[in-house]
């Protein structure tokens, strides 16, 4: 980050210390633990070079004390704070000055070491911000994405994808404990063992393009969402960790019987030969940190949502006509456009919930669908709380045709 950028964007006024950057309970991503985590999941570590002024290692790792005891160092306030998401879209992710130090991430890390100590695990990861979740191969350290460590960010990401991906407490532990999976995978080169690698596979497969998740298998831990352990060997290693530290999982109980107990029992070995000793790995190298991005977050978001609304479930005009009618009979009866607008957003946050398809990729659906209903002149043929329940049966099937169909695309 270039100091004279930064400084013209953050107000050196100080402030008291700002509220907890992410609302622990948002009434817009509650319900829905959906988690395709990991934007670039673990992309190769090629462009790690750190800068020097973000390469603090664990920067949440253990809170500082004030370099002078008793007073109160004043909070810089980015001035980005106040500015309608239109103009806060150009300013560039390099600019935005921020750390994690002081924010709600490094409650999150904090909770994250507690429950390592718990385990006897003295191994702990660095963590830097970027533009995504992720753990590059062969480093062993997280990457938290920016939005997490400022409220102001969080609502752009809302606005912008409909979601904020680890915006909870909880939702944030799935994910952090997950991505500790990968991070001590690397760190102890746990891919190279026998028994891992016939137990998960072997770590140098490759990502698929697609996975078809087979949502009864018992030979996986259920964890994130849409049967992500089922994508790759690394992806069950992690899921499978992230299962084992989870303090509320009760994992023993929860799998028993299941093949993927085998998987659990061994991890608990593998951590309990592991715990103490000194990792293998020992680098502090970070991989885009923020201060490294010079896109703007504008050009962040149209990457992210291109990415994410390229393909989304087809819909047919047959199944619109089996709910909605063009029949004169019907054409004083509200428009289909018009209550699919109206129940939009809970169905949206529904059939995702049940899905763990993206908000943003159903509301695509659900736009091309008024769009269409529209065009066609479609009407409500029944009452309206009869609509609705058989709406979102029919998207729900479609999403899950389309999840099942092959065509479901691992975020990479
Ligand atoms: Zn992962």
């Amino acid at each position: 980050m270039s100091d004279s950028s930064s400084a013209a964007l953050v107000a050196a006024t100080p402030t008291p210390d700002p509220p907890p950057v992410v609302p622990e309970t948002s009434p817009a991503t509650t319900p829905t633990v959906q988690t395709r985590t990991e934007g670039r999941l673990r992309a190769p570590a090629t462009d790690t070079a750190p800068p020097p002024d973000e390469s603090t290692p664990a920067a949440a790792a253990t809170p500082k004390k004030p370099a002078t005891p008793g007073r109160h160092r004043p909070r810089r306030r980015p001035i980005w704070v106040g500015w309608p998401d239109e103009k806060l879209l150009d300013v560039r992710m390099c600019d935005l000055g921020l750390s994690i130090e002081g924010t709600v991430i490094e409650r999150r890390i904090r909770d994250l070491h507690a429950e390592l100590a718990t385990r006897g695990i003295t191994f702990r990861p660095h963590f830097w911000l970027s533009d995504d979740w992720f753990t590059p191969d062969d480093i062993p350290g997280v990457a938290i994405p920016f939005y997490l460590a400022h409220p102001r960010l969080a609502r752009l990401e809302l606005a912008q994808l409909l979601e904020v991906e680890g915006g909870t407490k909880a939702w944030c532990m799935r994910i952090l404990r997950h991505e500790m999976g990968h991070a001590i995978d690397n760190a102890y080169c746990l891919q190279r063992r026998r028994k891992r690698q016939k137990l998960f596979g072997l770590s140098s497969t490759p990502y698929p393009e697609y996975y078809t998740p087979k949502p009864h298998s018992k030979s996986f831990v259920l964890h994130l969402d849409s049967w992500y352990a089922q994508s790759h060997p690394d992806e069950d290693f992690a899921e499978t960790f992230a299962v084992w530290l989870d303090p509320r999982s009760v994992w023993a109980k929860r799998y028993a019987g299941w093949p993927a107990l085998k998987k659990l029992e061994y991890l608990d070995a593998l951590m309990a030969q592991t715990a103490g000793t000194d990792p293998l790995m020992t680098t502090r190298r970070l991989m885009e940190p923020l201060s490294s991005l010079r896109k703007t977050l504008r050009e962040h978001y149209t990457a992210k949502r291109r990415r994410y609304g390229l393909e989304y479930p087809d819909f047919y005009d047959r199944d619109l006509r089996k709910l909605f009618s063009d029949a004169p009979e019907h054409a004083g009866n509200v428009s289909a456009a018009k209550f699919l607008t109206r129940v939009r957003r809970d169905v949206r946050r529904l059939v995702a919930r049940w899905t763990g398809e993206y908000q943003y990729r159903i509301d695509q659906v659900l736009n091309d669908m008024i769009v269409r209903c529209e065009a066609i002149g479609l009407h409500l043929a029944t009452p309206e709380d009869r609509a609705k329940p058989d709406f979102m049966v029919l998207l729900t099937v479609q999403t899950m045709n389309y999840l099942h169909g092959g065509r479901h695309r691992i975020a990479l």
